[in-house]
């Protein structure tokens, strides 16, 4: 699909011009076409030469409900990232504190669980534990955050570290039928944040307090039923699974029963099983990764 903002600007500046350019009609008409197209259309599979993993010294923002969701899903391009020294600063919605049935966890603890793994995980992928920042939200409880306002903290996240790509759940996918509010929600706060990032006029006190607007050139969408940018990580497929291994809390016994002790073997126990798990996703002989690839959302 055309980039939608491109179209935009096109339609806007056809309007300014008067009858001299397009109509306003056929302005109208373009734009009823351009959210028909949002909804309907996938976006081709890319085939430009600005391939993320290629990068170097560019900053990089991951958005993720729970600390784990970019692990399992982004966690070998994140390490490839790392390794070429760019700056990857992780955005994470909620503490995950309610994902136990253990009848002796409480939700303080398990967030600090939750935030050890995090920190461990981000380690073994190269990303040190102070590029994490926690907006510190209940698990599960997404939805019945004040909107507003949970826009406005990705907003400013944003603005701060004035990100050349930013990663998050893609917006509309199967597994809102299925999935959880967090996952739902962030998706789309994610995406409207991104909007609010690049103009000056969304959320004036954000500009009063230093942070300038700032146009997110490129999103990667994880969990996308359109994917359209396939990364091979199959180099970087051991640094995967121990990284998503320390998520121990959130598999097996762990989570009915949990007991920290001998952590490193269990760590290890898992490593394996993840190696044989559908974590690890695998398309004609190599480790995927795989993204929807968008410029239409900045803006
Ligand atoms: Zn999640």
């Amino acid at each position: 699909m055309y980039p939608v903002s491109c179209w935009l600007s096109v339609t806007a500046e056809s309007i300014r011009n008067g009858p001299q350019a397009l109509s306003v009609v056929a302005a109208l008409l373009l734009l009823v076409n351009v959210a028909n197209a949002q909804v309907v259309t996938a976006e081709p599979e890319y085939k430009g030469q600005d391939r993320i993993e290629n990068w170097r010294d560019k900053t990089v923002l991951v958005v993720t409900p729970h600390p784990d969701d970019e692990t399992f899903s982004a966690g070998g391009l994140l390490a490839k990232l790392a390794a070429a020294g760019n700056n990857i600063q992780i955005l994470i919605y909620t503490t995950d504190n309610a994902g136990s049935n253990d009848p002796t966890m409480t939700r303080e603890r398990l967030a600090e669980i939750r935030r050890g793994e995090e920190e461990d995980a981000c380690a073994v992928l190269g990303i040190p534990k102070d590029h994490i920042t926690w907006l510190g939200h209940d698990d599960g409880m997404l939805e019945y955050v004040d909107r507003r306002e949970l826009t406005l903290q990705v907003t400013r996240e944003i603005r701060r570290h004035r990100p050349d790509a930013v990663f998050s759940i893609d917006p509309g996918a199967p597994y809102e039928q299925w999935h959880k509010s967090d996952h739902r929600s962030g998706a789309f706060i994610t995406v409207d944040a991104m909007r609010a990032a690049a103009w000056r006029l969304y959320f004036p006190e954000l500009e009063r307090q230093g942070y300038k607007h700032h146009r997110v050139p490129v999103a990667f969408f994880y969990y996308s039923a359109q994917p359209n940018y396939t990364v091979d990580i199959t180099d970087v497929l051991d640094q995967k699974a121990r990284a998503a291994a320390c998520h121990t809390s959130q598999f097996g016994n762990m989570v009915t029963s949990y007991d920290d002790k001998n952590l490193d073997e269990k760590r290890e126990s898992l490593r394996k099983l993840l190696l044989a798990s559908p974590v690890i996703k695998r398309k004609e002989g190599r480790v995927v990764e795989e993204f929807r690839r968008s410029t239409a959302y900045g803006g």
